[in-house]
């Protein structure tokens, strides 16, 4: 007999433990099994199998076995255990974060295996014509057989005609991740800089590398050289990129030189997709993942080096659940596997600059173009002043025009999409916001409808105001459709291709986008942030930056850091080949240290003065954060709970500063009220025992909520 401990999928933080079951067989250990819970049948995850152990209580029988192996190693495991006591969270909500959809130990999930249809190459004596037998020697020239893509070549009539004569055959086969671009890029030769980066990423007595490289200085030739390096020391290289834009970037270059050496992963795979991927990684088959944040938990065994891009990302924060850092967790990575780190960015975040300079890091700087092209110049258009042309500047329209005379492309950034971003009633002068949220409602003229980007909601009744029925309504504020409509009507003779959420579905149509801009089948670019990052294009010598200053007005402590960031990194986009590029913003605060700082390109002078201000109000890296939020549908309930917890603290807690409870930036989401307490801290320790005890409490309560984000 076997003693079985389980800790249960529940992630209730008052059942974190074990509990003991027994089983005749065997069970590997880190594996799923179903256990009977309070008269329930549940999923739980063997942390220990004891031969012959015994209990001091009567044992139930597991029920039933999932996984035939374990589904992590140790490693995985200790990070689990990890990622508990820095998060205090339950172990087993670390677990679910870091596994997979198919491999989370959790109830209810189904994994779903795609399969898509291929054509196999038969034998027949049927009769064919001519035009049948000149395709079907061409099909049998293809290298890749899949039905789809034949279909679009040599269409479906043509096919089905071969394949009725019996010299095609249709088989199914489960989907592999198919990769993007086949075209083979040549490995650069590093230039002397690049060469004295690489040297001492891989000499580095400290585990961290911090990477401050200029936008187009060529960092991802250095992680290319990297990853070769590794991969001839036998290691494996884990490389993690910001979501979406960047990956089909970096997927493309790691693709081309290390063909099947390589795993994908990121968050618009399928779940079988990504199913496949963590299997292919974790039965050793290949030595490269290149991935976004939960790629960060990819099971590389012997790993080398880890490589995370545009370090200063947001989107290496997870948001929600288990609310992570991804650089915390690649740190803890690479000392268990005794690996590198290497951090790069062109805007590195506060927190890692500040450990740079204080040595924690090795700090890197590589301020030369890539081909030595000088940075673009960067002119403010100052609102104030200059005329407007209807939805842009005088100037901006005839800098486009010459842009464009010359055979060069423009990108243009504008981070609010929809069409109008405001809707308010001429009568009872009452902006039209969502009933779920406390947010205004943005009108999208494409689908005729107004919807909240924060919950989903949509309407078509468009006409009406919502609170006294008048139809006197007028729309204010400009998003990118709005944008996109204006320069469709002003530059008639140019395609215009809009990147943002609404106008990019899936990873093939950004794809395309992507590809007919960089083919110059249109020659200016519209979108929101998704843009800005990464995207290197030959002839964008122009971009333009409009309503900054919305970026500037956000009210988080990091607002500024991320606007400035926005503002260097879609900068960078221009001139990167010509040398000759040019950056536009439109702004009615010239004069803010965000903006003069960047149109002088002086990150360092920004840092110094971002310093003073985070240091002046107690804000990261001075202290770090936990924000608590407490949230429900009963607005009195919610304040008063809040009230509560923010009285405890105040009594309970030492040498930290705590905020009284006040609104959430968005105050009602998706019918929920939300009131947050912001506790500031230098240590841990100080903290964690009152936020477990609160957390055990709350894990109970009915009708309010407590969700904590630590160093958010
Ligand atoms: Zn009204
Ligand atoms: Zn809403």
């Amino acid at each position: 007999m076997f003693l079985i401990k389980v800790i249960t999928e529940y992630k209730n933080i008052n059942l974190d433990k074990t509990f003991d079951y027994y089983s005749d067989v065997e069970i590997p250990l880190y594996s799923r099994v179903l256990v009977p819970f309070n008269n329930k049948e549940i999923v739980g995850f063997v942390t220990e199998v004891v031969e012959g152990g015994k209990s001091e209580f009567e044992l139930l029988e597991v029920k039933g076995i999932i996984d035939e192996k374990p589904i992590i190693n140790d490693e995985l495991f200790s990070l689990a255990t990890f990622m508990q006591e820095k998060y205090l969270s339950s172990r087993i909500q670390a677990l679910q974060t870091m596994l997979p959809p198919g491999l989370k130990p959790i109830s209810k999930q189904k994994e779903e295996v795609i399969y898509d249809l291929y054509i196999e190459i038969s034998d027949s004596d049927e009769k064919l014509t001519e035009k049948q037998a000149e395709v079907l020697g061409n099909i049998k020239k293809e290298s890749i057989l899949k039905n789809s893509v034949l279909i679009e070549k040599y269409k479906t009539h043509m096919i089905n005609a071969l394949v009725k004569k019996g010299y095609l055959k249709k088989i199914k086969k489960k989907r592999e991740l198919v990769l993007i671009d086949e075209k083979e890029v040549k490995f650069l030769e590093l230039t002397p800089l690049q060469e004295e980066v690489y040297h001492k990423v891989i000499n580095n007595d400290k585990t961290v590398s911090l990477l401050h490289g200029i936008t187009g200085s060529g960092k991802s030739e250095i992680f290319l050289h990297l990853t070769e390096y590794h991969l001839k020391q036998g290691k494996s290289v884990l490389v993690l990129v910001p979501e979406i834009t960047l990956t089909l970037m970096m997927q493309e270059k790691f693709a081309s030189h290390f063909k099947n050496e390589i795993a994908i992963l990121h968050s618009r795979l399928t779940n079988a997709q990504r199913y496949q991927e963590y299997q292919k990684i974790s039965e050793g088959k290949v030595k490269i993942v290149v991935g976004t944040r939960s790629s960060v938990f990819a099971p590389l065994n012997n790993i080398g080096l880890i490589i995370v891009d545009e370090e200063h990302d947001s989107s290496y924060k997870q948001s929600s659940g288990l609310m992570y850092h991804t650089n915390d967790i690649v740190i803890e990575r690479a000392s268990n596997h005794n690996a590198k780190v290497l951090l790069a960015s062109a805007t590195p975040s506060i927190v890692s600059l500040t450990k740079a300079y204080q040595k924690q890091y090795q700090y890197l700087v590589l301020n030369q173009r890539f081909f030595k092209q000088p940075l673009p110049k960067i002119e403010l258009v100052d609102l104030n002043y200059e005329p407007i042309n209807n939805i842009v500047s005088n100037k901006v329209i005839s800098s486009i025009n010459e842009t464009l005379k010359n055979d060069k492309q423009v990108i243009i950034l504008l981070n609010r999409r929809g069409y109008n971003t405001m809707i308010q009633c001429r009568d009872c002068q009452e902006t039209l916001m969502c009933p779920n949220c406390n947010v205004a409602l943005t009108y999208h003229n494409s689908t005729k409808t107004m919807s909240c980007h924060h919950c989903g909601f949509s309407t078509r009744n468009i006409n009406n105001c919502f609170y006294c029925g008048s139809t006197n309504l007028k729309r204010l504020g400009f998003g990118t459709q709005r944008v996109e409509e204006y320069l469709v009507n002003t530059f008639s003779e140019t395609t215009i291709t809009r990147i943002d959420q609404d106008a990019i579905k899936n990873i093939k149509q950004l794809q395309k986008s992507i590809d007919d801009f960089k083919d110059k089948k249109s020659n200016i670019l519209i979108g929101t942030q998704m843009i800005a990052k990464g995207l290197d294009f030959d002839s964008a010598d122009l971009v333009v930056v409009l309503n900054i200053d919305a970026s500037l007005a956000f009210n988080s402590y990091d607002a500024i850091e991320s606007a400035f960031t926005l503002l260097v990194q879609v900068s960078g986009r221009s001139g990167r080949h010509s040398g000759e590029g040019k950056v536009l913003i439109e702004t009615f605060q010239p004069n803010h240290y965000v903006i003069q700082r960047a149109q002088q390109h002086d990150y360092l002078g920004f840092y110094e003065l971002e310093m003073k201000q985070r240091k002046k109000y107690d804000n990261p890296p001075y202290y770090k954060i936990a924000l608590l939020l407490v949230s429900g549908e009963d607005e009195n309930k919610v304040v008063k709970e809040a009230n509560s917890i923010y009285e405890y603290l105040n009594e309970n807690l030492k040498d930290v500063i705590i905020h009284n409870n006040m609104n959430a930036p968005i105050y009602k989401l998706a019918s929920r009220y939300r009131q947050q307490i912001v506790v500031k801290y230098k240590s841990i320790e100080s903290i964690k025992d009152e936020i477990l005890r609160l957390k055990k409490s709350y894990g109970s309560k009915k009708g309010v909520s407590l969700t904590i984000d630590i160093d958010y």
